[in-house]
């Protein structure tokens, strides 16, 4: 059984026209340019916010979003222990200390009551992740940090335009970040977006990533401590025409996501992540799932994803642990005060399950015909029968 894997980024044309507008034009930053401008109202209206700003990428995103609330030294910031990287080393580069909870092992989102659990009397923030494209429970997590005076940073790298409970991203929280890496749901290579409907918040956003300038600074005010993480009108140009696909990518996963489901449903040893109930747009950034080895003979995961990916469709390991980074051990041994944690992963068993037993395959794959669609199907079934006619040799 073979199968095309499908290609991403994909661009129908759009984008060049706009990136030749810029340039031609002599206006290849936003200091001068009108393109930034014009994707941060866009995206802003699209996600029914008042502000949104464009940034150099989704790392950058969460940094300038911990520092608008001054954020540093001797703060706690509480993020999820199954998260990529870049959740947890913004707060480290803010010299704040990040402090981990545990997700649900369904929906793979933070888990509101072990959140509640890490909190102490250092919590300044929380950085809920969509994972994969499916909402944390926004109206829990937002009560519960309130009642402590805790700000709300949504990891929205996954998100773009999804919702829980009707509320588009940015609803129940103080400030959402998104990414718009190569790999996204919408991308241009590297970018990111903060969004928020506070002025005073935007305001600072805007000095923070512009090296403490106010816009159309030409006299070299400097008014806060901030470093250049602003877009630039090439980025923004692409950006304009991508979330102009936003939506109808977005239905076309949501529909195959439903039917991918069914075409797995009766597979031994294939369980997918949950979409929850209130996530009433998922945007299925990955399509994620446990992969339980005794149902395929006890072949390694590793094993599967090669033969995945040998078949047509990418298939991908799960990110670590956050605490099991390379770098983690040695900060830790450092004695660094930012690195005095939890870092025992039997604290965190749901994220600890996940890493050892998910495997995910990206977003685009799902871009398809339904007999596109119900290969995927095949293919896992065809390895299935091989690996536990194997076994049975053995
Ligand atoms: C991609 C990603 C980021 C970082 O975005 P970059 O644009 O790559 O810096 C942050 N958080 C999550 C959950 C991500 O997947």
């Amino acid at each position: 059984m073979e199968r095309e894997k499908k290609n991403w980024p994909l661009s129908d044309g759009s984008e060049l026209v706009k990136i030749k507008e810029v340039l031609e034009s002599n206006s290849w930053w936003r200091g001068s340019g009108t393109k930034v401008k014009e994707f941060e109202k866009k995206f802003a209206d699209y996600h029914n916010v008042s502000y949104a700003l464009g940034v150099s990428n989704g790392t950058h995103a969460l940094e300038v979003a911990l520092k608008v609330f001054d954020i540093g030294m001797g703060d706690e910031v509480i993020v999820p222990a199954f998260t990529f990287i870049a959740t947890a080393t913004a707060v480290l580069n803010c010299n704040a200390t990040p402090v981990f909870c545990d997700v649900d092992a369904d929906t793979f989102c933070m888990d509101p009551q072990s959140f509640k659990e890490a909190i102490t009397c250092n919590t300044k923030a929380v950085i809920p992740v969509h994972m994969a494209g499916n909402l944390c429970d926004m109206e829990q997590i937002s009560r519960i940090a309130k009642e402590r005076d805790i700000k709300v940073i949504e990891d929205a790298a996954h998100a773009q335009g999804g919702e829980w409970n009707n509320k588009k991203i940015g609803y129940y929280s103080d400030i959402a970040t998104f990414s718009f890496q190569n790999r996204k749901v919408m991308t241009c290579g590297e970018g990111g977006a903060i969004i928020t409907n506070s002025k005073r918040l935007y305001e600072k956003l805007y000095l923070l990533h512009s090296v403490g300038r106010p816009e159309g600074d030409i006299i070299y005010k400097h008014l806060v401590l901030g470093s250049n993480d602003r877009m630039s009108e090439f980025h923004a140009a692409i950006l304009l025409c991508q979330l102009e696909k936003l939506q109808y990518y977005n239905s076309i996963r949501e529909k195959n996501v439903l039917k991918l489901n069914e075409f797995l449903a009766d597979i031994k040893g294939i369980i997918p992540q949950k979409s929850s109930e209130k996530c009433t747009a998922n945007t299925h950034y990955m399509y994620m799932f446990y992969y339980d080895k005794e149902a395929f003979g006890n072949m390694s995961k590793e094993v599967f994803i090669e033969q995945m990916n040998n078949s047509g469709v990418s298939c991908y390991v799960p990110y670590p642990l956050v605490f099991q980074a390379d770098f983690f051990e040695n900060e830790v041994k450092k004695g660094d005060s930012r690195f005095l944690g939890d870092f025992e992963e039997r604290h965190y068993p749901n994220a600890l399950k996940i890493v050892k037993e998910v495997v995910w395959i990206p977003h685009y794959e799902l871009l398809c015909r339904e007999s596109e669609l119900y290969k995927i199907r095949e293919i896992i079934l065809d390895i299935q029968k091989r690996a536990n006619s194997e076994r049975n040799v053995l």
